[in-house]
């Protein structure tokens, strides 16, 4: 019914033509743009092999596994500071709607009034707020982004034994490819369901009338 379409998956050999990738270094334990394939650790000047086996794979990955815990305390903490700013920034805009003053006694025009206290806690709620928030949010990106490409680059290691892992894809382009397919999987799900369902009455109506059931025969009672 559906078509299948063919699973994409990262080729096995990359040519030397493709885009810039990162390698692991073995020694280093850490990544670097190679031009092509194999080229030349930049910190040791080693050429990391092309497939590794369990020596070099254990400490390699149990390091990626020690950064990515590293970036998730790092995440946690830009957190704190995106929540902090948020209510700062709350608190800045309550702030600046009470430093609204009617004019005078008898005009009730309200007015901004920069020289009171009230403005004074609003800007520096508004300022500082949004700068917390802002370094926040920027921190929180670059460390998910660092987390993912991590855990992305340690199932590369581990299921293909090499040191070339492709380009991590984006989050939401995971989260699109995660949502289609539960759509897909309800589809089916739904699919199957009323199928049965016409099956169920398929066989009722051939079975004729059902014989009156059980809870008429014990209503009396
Ligand atoms: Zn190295």
């Amino acid at each position: 019914m559906e078509k299948k379409t063919p699973n994409k998956k990262p080729t096995e050999a990359r040519k030397a033509s493709d885009k810039p990738l990162h390698y692991y270094c073995p020694d280093c334990k850490k990544a670097f743009i190679g031009k092509a394939k194999g080229d030349a650790c930049p910190t040791c000047g080693k050429v990391p092999p092309e497939s590794i086996d369990q020596d070099i794979r254990t400490p390699l990955v149990q390091s990626l596994h020690r950064e990515a815990t590293a970036n998730a305390d790092k995440r946690d903490a830009a957190m704190s500071f995106l929540v902090l700013g948020a209510i700062f920034l709350v608190i800045g805009f309550i702030f600046l709607q009470l430093s609204y003053k009617p004019v005078s006694q008898t005009d009730s025009t309200k007015v901004i009034r920069p020289g009171s206290l009230e403005f004074v806690v609003s800007m520096l709620g508004i300022v500082l707020g949004g700068a917390a928030f802002v370094y926040g949010v920027a921190r929180a990106v670059y460390h998910t982004r660092k987390i993912r490409v991590l855990h992305h680059d340690i199932d590369y290691i581990n299921s293909k034994m090499r040191l070339d892992p492709g380009p991590t894809p984006l989050l939401v382009s995971d989260l699109y490819k995660n949502l289609s397919l539960r759509f897909r999987n309800y589809l089916k799900i739904r699919a199957v369901e009323k199928a049965n369902q016409a099956a169920k009455s398929k066989e009722a109506e051939r079975a004729g009338e059902p014989p009156i059931g059980d809870s008429s025969l014990h209503s009396g009672e």
